[in-house]
């Protein structure tokens, strides 16, 4: 490939704080108020408008991790529980959905983001895209942004990167790996859509259901068409309350294609595919499932979703037996209640695997191996591929968050080292805050 040379420049400084945290999903929301609670200046940087990451930019939903799976034991505590109660309050979550998920509204989840990180100090910057990281001797000197006001730095003595993709760790030189051990293969991507015109008050007198999830009956007649050659290979599908708390929406997960969401040419023409896939779909559920014959698009993902990018390797790797063993950790910060949950990386089923109860996520996952003044939070941090899987799911990032907050900013009242930071003291403040940890 031809390469040009950029010519050396002097980048202004906007900021200099304790704590910077990279992207404001639902990790890097509950970083940077965790943080900024614990009395750390807190600057948090995220590219879209709002806040609130796949939960709102993709309309993924429901949130998962609320509570654990079978058992119905709340395992999330403290900021993120505050704010779903919050988003309740109004009208814009539920709590008590008999599923044990939560389905919400995602404008509703962006306003009381904004209330709560402004409420917790956090200097907020949005349209603002972390671009690289300037390094040296193991440390993160600054991060380089890029947005309308051009290409500025941000200082901190300690770094959260909660991007999803690690695009700061990996540009600092953080050890990290990708997919499936075999081939390397990552779980598909997903364009999320949500449907009005549904009643689905009248779905559940008819098939008895509890919920809004009626796709099990349509799965055939989908494969049906796949089979003969008139639709596009499909996931789920699931059609349920999900995105939406309303009783003529449904949120729609079947869109299905594959990739690397860290290259951009895979990215723009999966959007694009995504998005006539969905069109081929809504068609096709229209004219042959008699209470979608009225449904229509209302809108989808302002990105396509992505499940899984890098995953970097920590001071511990969290593994699939671990979880399914509920294996204790005496520096645990945080719970996961969610299967073993794999979406095919090459097919259309997946790959599910039942645990024993709760588990708990050690705080040394969030310390990424080559770096030293750097958190991960969220969907990339130190755990295997399937155990992954499970860590995946929007409530267990939230709490995997606030972990990584309080982390940073103990380690920011110190000499800036968050793996100098003993865990067993992250998880007591942890606890004082109302997090669930064991
Ligand atoms: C199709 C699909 C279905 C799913 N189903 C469910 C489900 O039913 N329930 C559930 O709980 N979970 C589900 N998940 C998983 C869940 O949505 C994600 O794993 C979770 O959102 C990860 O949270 P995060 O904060 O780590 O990352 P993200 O949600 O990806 O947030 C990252 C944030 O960083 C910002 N950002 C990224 N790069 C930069 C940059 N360079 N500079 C500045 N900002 C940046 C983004 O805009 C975003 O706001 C699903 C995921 C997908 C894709």
């Amino acid at each position: 490939m031809k390469t040009i040379q950029e010519p050396a420049r002097d980048i202004p400084i906007v900021d200099d704080v304790d704590v910077l945290v990279l992207g404001g999903g639902p990790a890097g929301m509950h970083a940077a108020i965790a943080a900024a609670r614990r009395g750390a200046t807190t600057c948090l940087v995220e590219r879209y408008g709002f806040m609130g990451g796949m939960a709102t930019a993709a309309f993924v939903g429901p949130i998962l991790g609320l509570h654990h799976h079978f058992s119905g034991k709340r395992i999330l505590g403290g900021t993120p529980y505050e704010m779903l109660r919050q988003m309740a309050g109004l009208g814009g979550a539920i709590l008590d959905h008999p599923e044990r998920y939560v389905p919400f509204d995602p404008e509703v989840l962006k306003v009381v983001a904004d209330q709560m990180i402004v409420e917790a100090g956090v200097r907020l910057r949005l349209h603002c895209f972390a671009a690289n990281a300037v390094t040296s001797q193991k440390r993160i000197d600054a991060v380089i942004v890029e947005s309308k006001s051009g290409r500025q730095a941000i200082k901190a003595k300690v770094y959260v990167d909660a991007t999803g993709d690690g695009d700061i760790a990996a540009a600092a030189g953080a050890t990290h790996e990708v997919g499936r051990k075999q081939d390397g293969a990552l779980q598909p991507f997903t364009l999320c859509f949500r449907l009005g015109g549904v009643d689905f008050s009248k779905v559940r007198e008819r098939r008895g259901l509890r919920d809004g999830w009626v796709a099990p009956g349509i799965r055939p007649l989908l494969q049906e068409a796949v089979d003969a050659g008139l639709l596009p290979r499909f996931g789920g599908p699931w059609i349920m309350h999900g995105s939406t708390v309303r009783e003529t929406e449904a949120f729609v997960n079947m869109v299905r294609l594959w990739g690397d969401a860290t290259d951009v040419e895979t990215l723009t023409r999966n959007e694009v595919t995504g998005r006539d896939h969905m069109m081929q779909f809504v068609r096709f559920l229209r004219e042959n499932v008699g209470w979608l014959r009225d449904a229509y698009v209302i809108d989808s993902g302002t990105q396509i979703g992505v499940r899984e990018t890098r995953r970097f390797v920590g001071e511990y790797v969290l593994t699939e037996e671990d979880i399914v063993s509920g294996h204790p950790f005496a520096d645990s910060v945080a719970m996961g209640g969610h299967i073993i949950d794999i979406h095919s990386p090459d097919g259309t089923t997946g790959q599910r695997r039942d645990m024993i109860g709760a588990y708990q996520i050690p705080y040394r996952c969030l310390l990424p191996q080559g770096v030293d003044n750097l958190l991960i939070a969220g969907r990339p941090i130190s755990a295997t591929h399937e155990a992954h899987s499970s860590l995946r799911v929007m409530g267990t990032r939230m709490a995997i968050g606030q972990a990584a907050g309080v982390g940073a900013a103990l380690a920011g009242a110190g000499d800036g080292v968050p793996r100098h930071v003993n865990g067993e003291k992250v998880r007591a403040v942890l606890e004082e805050m109302g997090a669930v940890t064991a």
